[in-house]
């Protein structure tokens, strides 16, 4: 049983997020999708909020589950036998800060990352453009899924 998190804020989702899951479906008998909380992060929008616009886009989505966690993403997979993160990649940034992270994860467990890079139309959307355009009353149908809108 091939599974693997799909860890992130999803403050709120995108259709970046989006298209890496989809793109990974093939991939993985199971995707779970956690949202890790962190008591000193500012959200947007409520831990109830973010998981309700997932369900509600992957309602019917048998192989998608979605969660959340509280500490390491490596402790959350261990706890519920996951062997795979999945991450998805937009540019150097993300790559330098994601290499990191995932050397380090494999140095404290056996729990291997992999990365898709994202699609050439939706690699410019990030979550926190996608808030600041809500703080000013401006349209994003274009950049989030039918539940956020
Ligand atoms: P985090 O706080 O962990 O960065 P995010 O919700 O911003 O949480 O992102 C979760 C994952 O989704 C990360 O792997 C990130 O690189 C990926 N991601 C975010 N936006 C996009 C996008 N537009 N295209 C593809 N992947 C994306």
């Amino acid at each position: 049983m091939k599974r693997a998190v799909f860890p992130g804020s999803f403050d709120p989702i995108t259709l970046g997020h989006v298209d890496i899951i989809n793109r990974a479906l093939p991939l993985f008998n199971e995707i779970i999708i956690a949202i890790g909380t962190n008591s000193s992060k500012k959200y947007m929008f409520s831990l109830a909020q973010r998981i309700s616009f997932i369900k509600k886009t992957y309602a019917g989505t048998k192989k998608i589950k979605v969660t959340s966690y509280q500490g390491l993403t490596i402790d959350f997979c261990k706890k519920n036998k996951i062997d795979f993160i999945l991450r998805g990649l937009r540019n150097p940034a993300d790559f330098e800060f994601e290499k990191a992270i995932a050397h380090t994860n494999r140095k404290l467990s056996k729990i291997e990352t992999v990365f898709l890079l994202t699609s050439a139309n939706t690699s410019y959307i990030s979550s926190s453009i996608v808030r600041d355009i809500l703080r000013h009353q401006g349209d994003v149908s274009m950049l989030v899924p039918k539940a956020v809108k």
